[in-house]
């Protein structure tokens, strides 16, 4: 994987520790590179840094290089707060400390992780100084010439550490479809297609049916009935955007299954299950609720935006009421949902799957239902079951949630 792997399948590492622990300086040592701001004057680093390094046999990792906890400057509320959001975000803490004691402000650091299960690699700096104890990795971040010492120390230490789920990375349909079958993929081209490629989940499945030794075939919707007309034996698995899902479905004979590319990725990097859940929730909402309408980046929106416009009136559609909706975007999301009795999440494409993890448990939390956008767009447009078929349990489930 390269340094543009999607984020989805990136270990992201945040870097804590006390203003001027030298989290920066551990940095620019690991990546080689002058990438975060070291100063002697404590503070610097005021916003979460990000940088992307390939940490072979590890991969394609993401370093969230954070503001320092313990700061006392006026700006530090807000530089904490977005440290602790960090949290969310990472799948492994590295706290960079210069002294053998944990002192207040760093057991906190090990309490927030240990709360949110994260593996915590105490990371000694300034190690030439004192007698680093043996549960983390010694080093001197100033001293180049450790540079490949210390990389074997950090690469073994996260091999160990990090997510099963990062190492044996879960496939996106390939155990659905029988050894040496075929998929289709029904593409849509419209005004929200990218110029002249593919978005990244497109590409995504490509690969992982390639990696499968899987036929896999493209279409767009004007000639799908060709296309199908063509195979000499079905396909075993046809994967459309969400926005065709109906057309999809009208026109897929029912022995040939069929899914979505957000279904096939909320199993990927959310929680198929819960989001299904969350769609049996749509047709019970009453007039007045509130639905919270969440995406992950603050892309620019086109005329009949699929968040802003479109999902708003699939809902009015689907339900005949009249609901309260609020949208948020980026990191923006809301600490308190309890006025939500619904939370319908975008693709999340931009995110690890460790930070839509936390939104899944912070609606759990606040008893608020969520689902995401290609999962509550099938439920809209009445053919989710059709959509869960291929997944066994899950949609054993949701059929249990809509008629309990
Ligand atoms: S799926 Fe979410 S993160 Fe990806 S482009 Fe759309 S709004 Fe942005």
């Amino acid at each position: 994987m390269s340094l543009t792997a999607p984020k989805a399948l990136r270990l992201q590492i945040a870097l804590t520790g006390k203003v001027n622990a030298g989290k920066s300086s551990f940095l620019n040592l690991v990546t080689g590179q002058e990438t975060a701001i070291a100063s002697a004057v404590p503070g610097t680093t005021t916003d979460v840094v990000e940088k992307n390094q390939e940490l072979l046999p590890i991969g394609p990792v993401t370093w969230l290089d954070t503001a320092g906890f313990g700061d006392d400057t006026e700006l530090s509320v807000q530089r904490i707060e977005k440290t602790r959001k960090v949290f969310d975000r990472a799948d492994v803490i590295l706290l960079v400390t210069d002294s053998p004691l944990a002192d207040e402000t760093e057991q906190a650091i090990i309490v927030e992780a240990e709360k949110r299960k994260l593996p915590v690699l105490k990371i000694y700096n300034k190690a030439d100084t004192y007698t680093a104890p043996a549960d983390g990795i010694a080093v001197n971040s100033l001293d180049k010439a450790s540079r490949d010492k210390v990389l074997v120390q950090l690469k073994s230490a996260l091999l160990r550490l990090c997510p099963d789920d990062f190492i044996h990375t879960p496939p996106l349909f390939g155990d659905l479809v029988p050894a040496g079958g075929s998929v289709l993929l029904l593409l849509p081209i419209d005004k929200e297609a990218p110029k002249g490629r593919l978005i990244m989940p497109q590409v995504q499945a490509i690969r992982e049916g390639l990696d499968y030794n899987l036929i896999v075939s493209a279409v767009t919707e004007n000639r799908y009935a060709e296309a199908l007309a063509a195979c000499k034996k079905a396909p075993d698995l046809v994967i459309c955007d969400s926005q065709i899902v109906d057309f999809m479905t009208a026109h897929t004979p029912p022995d040939i299954k069929c899914t979505t590319f957000s279904t096939l990725f909320a199993r990927l990097k959310g929680d198929l299950g819960k989001f299904a859940e969350g769609a049996a929730v749509i047709s019970k909402l009453k007039d007045g609720d509130k639905v919270l309408i969440a995406e992950c980046c603050t892309h620019h929106a086109v005329e009949d935006d699929i968040g802003k416009v479109k999902i708003p009136h699939w809902l009015k559609e689907k339900t005949g009421k009249n609901l309260q909706i609020d949208f948020c975007a980026g990191r923006d999301f809301p600490d308190n949902l309890s006025a939500y009795r619904l939370v319908i999440q975008c693709g999340g494409c931009m995110f690890g799957r460790r930070e839509i993890l936390a939104r899944i448990n912070a609606c759990e939390a606040a008893g608020v239902a969520i689902t995401n956008y290609g999962i509550g767009i099938s439920e809209m447009k009445n053919v989710l079951p059709r959509i869960l078929e291929p997944f066994g349990q899950v949609f054993q489930d949701y059929k249990m949630a809509k008629n309990p």
